[in-house]
């Protein structure tokens, strides 16, 4: 497999002294990996005077190291709270808690909806509890639990819908995260049982591989059942009815990113759609590109491996703008005409733009 060079592996190499005339000829760049290249020619980085006389500038702080020893749900009770206890745990139940807020402040999750969780042993994970907002988590509110949802350690109740999370881990060995939340406009499509259709916005393309999964009572082993059957191809689950769960083999942020990735998504398809064109969308080739990526960045997609003319099937996916408007029962009251006035004097604006 071809090496995938991303901005931040370039900036790594810089910042230890490396030159990037080293990198691979054949190693697939990124986008923004392409662009600081393009940068760095056009003005090469000076390397800074060797300050003569000055003490070296301190390291930064090295992040927490994860136990020597792995953990299991066999692991005695002193060594798991030890864990539960350490710096390296505490990092992550920040992560969490970050994660949490964002996902609040997004109006990702409501109420107390939403649950997050990470892989830290042979057969255990850290999850957020029941009961508690997403915008008001903090790290002593995480539970440890072991893969058939026993609690082990924290204060409070594990969330019941910790269930689907395990599921996953078991089925797909390569998980280390997962967050699940009720974005408005993902969800959309979750309850009108459309999946989102391809080849639009690389992003979604790269960072997501969706699939969905049928409603079934949440926090039920049937519905964790559904969503785990999925997880070997699709990091990204449609639950209908319900809300999304995505997945990452790397860390509890990334799996956030896709929630982010995809409800921006769904959210610019719904206003593409009311735009009053046929939505473009890139080539077979195009989106071929981005799956090689894809790929070389270690993710999980259904299209690898498909011919470029099995890709871009947007069949299923009908625009708003294509169907015509139902028309109103005659009993229902007139629409405010000088309202009317208004909605048309900005679409006309749009369209004039458009043009
Ligand atoms: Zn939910």
């Amino acid at each position: 497999m071809k090496t995938v060079i991303s901005a931040r592996d370039i900036e790594d190499l810089i910042r230890s002294g490396g030159d990037v005339r080293s990198l691979p000829a054949d190693a697939i760049l990124t986008p923004s990996a392409r662009d600081l290249l393009r940068d760095l020619e056009m003005n090469p980085p000076r390397t800074p005077p060797a300050a003569a006389g000055k003490p070296p500038a301190p390291a930064a702080a090295a992040a927490p190291q994860p136990p020597a020893k792995a953990l299991s749900a066999r692991s005695p009770k002193p060594e798991l709270e030890a864990f539960f206890n350490s710096a390296y745990c505490l990092d992550l139940k920040q992560q969490m808690c970050d994660v949490g807020h964002r996902m609040w402040e997004r109006a990702y999750v409501d109420g107390n909806g939403g649950n997050i969780a990470i892989r830290v042993g042979e057969d255990l994970a850290l999850c957020t509890p029941t009961l508690v907002s997403k915008g008001k988590l903090q790290p002593f509110d995480i539970c440890l639990v072991d893969f058939q949802g026993n609690q082990l350690l924290g204060a409070r109740k594990r969330t019941s819908e910790i269930l689907m999370h395990l599921q996953m881990m078991q089925k797909q060995p390569k998980m280390i995260a997962s967050v699940h939340c009720h974005p408005p406009y993902a969800t959309a499509f979750a309850v009108a049982g459309i999946e989102p259709p391809t080849c639009m916005i690389p992003e979604f393309e790269v960072f997501c591989a969706v699939a969905t999964a049928p409603y079934r009572t949440p926090g039920s082993p049937e519905m964790g059942k559904l969503v785990s059957d999925l997880v070997d191809k699709h990091n990204l689950i449609l639950m209908a009815n319900h809300g999304v769960v995505a997945w990452s083999h790397n860390n509890v942020e990334e799996a956030y990113w896709r929630t982010e990735i995809i409800e921006a998504y769904c959210r610019t398809l719904v206003v593409a759609a009311q735009l009053g064109k046929p939505l473009n969308t890139f080539s077979p080739g195009q989106l071929q590109d981005l799956l090689r990526i894809k790929q070389g960045l270690g993710f999980v997609d259904p299209r690898y491996g498909l011919k470029e003319c099995e890709l871009c099937d947007n069949a299923e996916w009908r625009p708003g703008v294509q169907c015509a408007a139902p028309s109103r029962p005659a009993d229902e009251a007139p629409r405010d005409p000088e309202a009317e006035k208004v909605v048309q004097a900005i679409t006309d604006q749009i369209l004039a733009q458009m043009k």
